[in-house]
Formats: structure tokens, sequence, C-alpha cells
């Protein structure tokens, strides 16, 4: 480990050497003066004073040496729909749409609210969002109606960019009406809403004033060249939101010239990707992983992105592997739901395709449970590597940096701190840093490297307050995440410290979910608990006070009831959110200060000893818990 060890010393003891050497490998349209501002912790300004931009950084500085290799590499098994797109026709297409977006008044500094299914159209946008300066906010196509206008009241977009229709398994996502939906119940409607039409829906209600036809807008702006806007590096290029233990999603803030230089370093040490290779990330460009892996890391890195559109499963088991065969990708980035998902299938699946061009499969989002990993690997016969990393950090945290130094990966185990990355392990009380193989929150000693969070849109007092106060005498950055280290320096994550879900590499609060169950008329009360399952890892499980209980008294009225509290979420959060089921009891688990007991709630759930009830104010709570789980 001598020589990772090196790297990672340097990048903490020597900042500034360290990622100035890093920042050669992006564009400068003006060199910076300063590598890192941190004279008002915890914020963190990198490259001071330098001018770049993320699109230029990601299309046209590969015209000239890549020009004619491909860019994008477009799949959808939903449509049957395959375009290939060089980085030429990329840069011609982003183009035409930055000089759409233009011509709607979207400038810099202002925001484009994305929110679009898996389409070419929707890299074009990002990339023309940053090109002209402004700032995106793609929010992901199964949030539904009342999470898209929360987040459009607080990015406050001047324009929107969808589409008619996303597809899953076969079935169209109809995105217009929520999008107008939306737009209703916000205090801060955009100007425009930019519709790119795909032809699933036909009879689209388009607004007279508001809503516009991508198609025929482009037709305006075939030939169009729209001159790079030059950032500084700490401006803003995207918002993207996330959830935490209240009911309001953050909006995580990047920079431009830190997030550039950062993707284009781990693209080298982390991913092992060469340019004019191809990457394929199967997450969706809603999520940070798509941000940093569908699009900008591997365009920066003159990697072609193959995106695709549709289940892992369909039209059969193979899809993946052929994909890997047919565009012999070097890099595959996945989620561990999704093995899950291919593991329950026969295995021949496997070994139907020539999968000999990749190096290298990485795994992130959620915990990697060991025989999902074994299984991986023995099958593909490929490095799998974990990883971990959150929306907040950008990029990966805890990982193997095989570009680097090649150190052989314990299954369950995520890795190592990655290079910029101080982390500690630290009591949960004292705050004290612990020793090895003892259970700590893993925290990161500010400031946080180039590529993470600058901010929460628009609330600095909050990034502070979230992230950097769980110690009482000192600023470090928690992830709320509890880790151990073994002897060996490898690092394991058991779980989050707060009340925060993953649903299959997704995170979601559980407040959030709380309150999309309340909104229907007879919940008096509600607990919502992360639950463990087979194949998303988590899924949540609520815990309802009903106010009349008269229809609930037969199974077939709680089974009724059950499917409208679905509705009501489905409505306001999207399926993501959806319980897995809803129990309903007369009584939640609560302290004598009115606190819900959720972690005995959970540990019943799972099965599990509840742990200490003595501050339970009456024990009926949990019976009741205990009993709606048996079925009783
Ligand atoms: P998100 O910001 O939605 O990507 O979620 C980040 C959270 O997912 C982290 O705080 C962890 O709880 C979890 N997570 C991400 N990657 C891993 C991993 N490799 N192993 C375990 N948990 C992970």
């Amino acid at each position: 480990m001598e020589t990772y060890r090196a790297f990672h010393q340097r990048s903490v003891t020597d900042r500034e050497g360290f990622w100035r050497e890093q920042a050669a490998a992006i564009d400068w349209h003006r060199p910076f003066e300063q590598v890192l501002d941190y004279s008002q912790p915890p914020f963190a300004r990198w490259f001071v004073g330098g001018n770049t931009n993320l699109c230029h950084n990601a299309v046209d500085r590969h015209l000239q040496t890549r020009g004619d290799q491909n860019a994008l590499i477009y799949i959808s098994t939903e449509t049957g729909q395959q375009t290939t797109y060089t980085f030429n026709q990329l840069h011609r297409e982003v183009n035409r749409c930055a000089a759409v977006l233009q011509g709607q008044g979207l400038e810099r500094g202002d925001r484009l609210l994305i929110y679009m299914p898996m389409v070419p159209e929707a890299v074009f946008a990002m990339l023309a969002c940053v090109r002209l300066g402004a700032i995106h906010s793609v929010v992901f196509g199964g949030f539904a109606a009342h999470s898209l206008a929360s987040r459009i009241d607080d990015a406050r977009p001047k324009i929107m960019f969808t589409a008619d229709a996303g597809m899953r398994a076969g079935k169209p996502v109809h995105y217009k009406g929520l999008v107008d939906e939306a737009i209703k119940l916000s205090a801060h409607p955009p100007q425009k809403v930019i519709l790119f039409n795909r032809g699933i829906d036909v009879d689209l209600d388009m607004i007279a004033g508001r809503d516009l036809d991508y198609a025929a807008l482009r037709e305006h702006h075939l030939d169009a060249e729209v001159p790079v806007i030059w950032l500084e590096s700490s401006e803003p290029s995207y918002i993207l939101y996330t959830s935490g233990t209240t009911g309001t999603p953050k909006g995580v803030q990047r920079d431009t010239g830190g997030y550039a230089v950062a993707l284009a370093a781990s693209m080298q040490h982390i991913y092992c990707g060469k340019p004019g290779e191809s990457m394929f990330t199967t997450s969706d460009i809603g999520w940070v992983v798509g941000h940093s892996y569908i699009v900008y890391g591997p365009l920066i890195h003159g990697m072609a992105s193959v995106m695709y559109e549709g289940l892992p499963i369909r039209p059969d088991p193979a899809i993946w592997w052929k994909i890997v065969e047919e565009h012999k990708v070097s890099v595959m980035f996945s989620s561990p739901t999704a093995i899950r998902v291919l593991k329950k299938q026969d295995p021949a699946y496997l070994a139907k395709h020539d999968v000999s061009s990749l190096r290298y499969l990485f795994l992130a989002g959620e915990p990697l449970d060991e025989p999902t990993a074994r299984w991986i690997s023995d099958a593909l016969k490929v490095p799998v590597l974990d990883h971990y990393w959150q929306t907040e950090t950008g990029w990966a945290l805890l990982s193997s940096v095989p570009g680097v130094e090649v150190i052989p990966p314990k299954f369950g185990s995520p890795g190592f701190p990655v290079y910029g990355y101080d982390v500690r392990l630290l009591h949960e009380s004292t705050g004290e840093e612990i020793g090895a193989n003892e259970k700590g929150v893993v925290t990161v000693v500010p400031p946080l490297p180039p590529g993470c969070m600058s901010t929460v849109w628009g609330q600095d007092d909050r990034f502070v307050q979230t992230y950097f106060t769980s110690v009482a005498d000192r600023m470090v950055y928690t992830t709320f995440d509890w880790g151990i280290r073994d002897d060996d320096g490898y690092y394991f994550i058991l779980g989050r410290t707060d009340d925060v879900i993953n649903v299959a590499g997704h995170r979601l609060g559980t407040r959030e979910i709380e309150e999309a169950v309340s909104a229907h008329s007879n919940i008096a009360e509600v607990a919502v608990v992360g639950v463990k399952d087979a194949i998303k890892g988590q899924v949540p499980m609520a815990f309802a006070v009903l106010k009349d209980t008269a229809k609930t008294a037969t199974a077939a009225g709680r089974a009724a009831m059950e499917k409208e509290v679905f509705d009501v979420v489905d409505k306001a959060l999207g399926p993501v959110g959806r319980p897995s089921r809803v129990h309903f009891v007369t009584l939640l688990p609560k302290t004598r200060s009115g606190k819900v007991l959720r972690r005995s709630i959970q540990a019943i759930a799972e099965g599990r000893d509840p742990g200490d009830l003595t501050t339970l104010d009456d024990p009926a709570g949990i019976e009741q818990v205990r009993s709606a789980i048996s079925g009783g």
C-alpha cells in the first residue's frame, strides 16, 4: 500500500502542490491565481481566479484530436432507438440546444430545470446550459408533481426543459401532465417550458405563450455556433437536490473548475479509463452518478459514454453484457441493486457475451453485500470494485485507486480514503478519533477536496449547520454514515446515522415520505422506517394511525385504505417513495417526551430485538407494531 499511502498523504499535506498538478488535466481559458482559498471555513474555493467551462472541457476541446470518435452512444431498449454521436456531432447538437435556450433568454447564472427521461436531448440540455454559464438542476423523472414543485420553488428556474414521456418496462410515464401540475403548485413558475416530443404522447396540451416545441425551435438554429461563457472556477455549474432528515430537500451546489478537475483526475486514478474507450454507467441523469459518470467524467476524459434507457433484464438479462461486447466498454459503473436483480436470473446470460474489454466494474450508491460482490466477480471474471460516495461529494470518498496502485479488494469493503479526503472515524458522542475495528461516524476534516458541494443553494447557514456542527469543538464534515476500519486499513460502511434510508441506491428521507402519507385526509399520524430488503437493500414501511377506523375493520377495508395511501404518495413523491406496506395501528411507540421510537419499529420490522424500551410511554404501541408485522 506504500504508493497509495504516499499519494494520499501528499494530497492532504500538500494540497496546493497536489491539486495544481491535477488541474493540468483540464483546459483553463485563464490560469488560476491561487489553488485554494480557505479563508472562510468551511467554504472552500478551488482554483481561484481561473476561468473555465464544463462544456468546453467535455466537448469543444476534443474536436481537434477526436472529433470523429464516439462521444455519446445512446441505447434505448424501451423504444428500440440506438443513436451514436461523435464529438463533432455532439458539439453540433449542443450548440443548437444552446442557441434555443439563449433565444428564450437563458443567461449566465439563470437556472434551467431539466425534467427528462434518458434521452440524448437531456445531455444536450445539460451541456448547453453550462456552455451558457447557466445552472442546471436535473430532477429525476421518477419524482412526481409535489416533489418537482418544491424543487422549482427552491431553484426558481427561468426555463424548464422536459419531454412528453419516459418509458419504463414498456409502459409510458407521462411527464408533461406532471410538469403542468407541478407548475400549478409552484409559487415561482418558470417563464417557459421547452418540450422535446419523442412521439410517445401524441395529444399534448401545449399552453400558449409558455410551452414551446424543441424540434421547431431547433430548426431555426441548425448552424448555430454559440460561444462558451468562461466562468470563474467557483461559479456554480449545477444544483442537485438530495434528501435529508427534514422534509425539504437540499440543493447541493457544485462549482465549475473544482468539479472538472476532480472528475478528470478520478477518470485517471480511480476508473482507469483511456481516452477513445467507452464507459457504461447504468445510472440515470437525475442522480449524482449520472451527472458525474454518464455526462461529465467520461466526456471530459475524451471517452465515449454509453447512455442506456431500459431495465437490466429486458429484452433479456444479457442486455448489459451485449452492450459491453458491442461497444467494447472498458469501464462499467452500476449499483448493487442492479446486480442483485441479475443474480436472480439464469447465470447462463452472463456467459453469453465476450466482456474481455472490461477492465473494471465499479459499484456504488448503497452497501454491497458480500455474496453479491463474490457472485458478480466470479461470474464476470473482472475485478469488481465497490466504492462509496454521496451526492454531496460528487465523486468517490472511499475507493481503491488502481490508477495509483492496485490493492486487492476485500469483499464488503469500499476501500480506502481517496486522495484529497482527510477521512476520520469519530466517536459518536465524544468526537474523539476511534481505533481500528471500532464503530464511528465517517467524517472528513475540511477543506473538502475539489468537486464536493460548495454550499446548499441559497442557504449557506444550512450548509454549515447540517454538515459541520456535529462535533462541538471543531469543524468536521459529517457523512451521516457509520463506518469501521479493520487492522489492514480497509473501511466498511455500516449504514446511516440519521433517518435517511437507501432504496435501490436512491436516498429518501423518512420525513418526506411521512409528509406525503399524511396528505391523506384520514391519516392522523405516521412513522416511516427503512426495512431490509433482499433486492433493493432497504424499502420504506409505514405505520399509520387513522382518524376514522370504521372502514378498516376488515382485511378488505385495510387493503383499500392502503391502496389509497399508495396513490397519495405516488402523486406527491412518485413511485420511488411508495412504502412497501402501510400498517394501520391505533398507537405509535413513543417516548414520554413524544419522540417516535423509529429504531425500535425498524428492529421489529426486521425481526430483530428492539433494544432498550425503558423510555417508552405506553408498551401497547410496540405491541401494535409487532402484531401488525405478524399480520395480527
Ligand atoms: P446518495 O447521495 O443518494 O448517493 O446517497 C449516499 C449514501 O448512500 C451514503 O451516505 C451511504 O449511506 C450510501 N452509500 C453510497 N455508496 C455506498 C457504498 N459503496 N457502500 C455503502 N453505502 C453507500
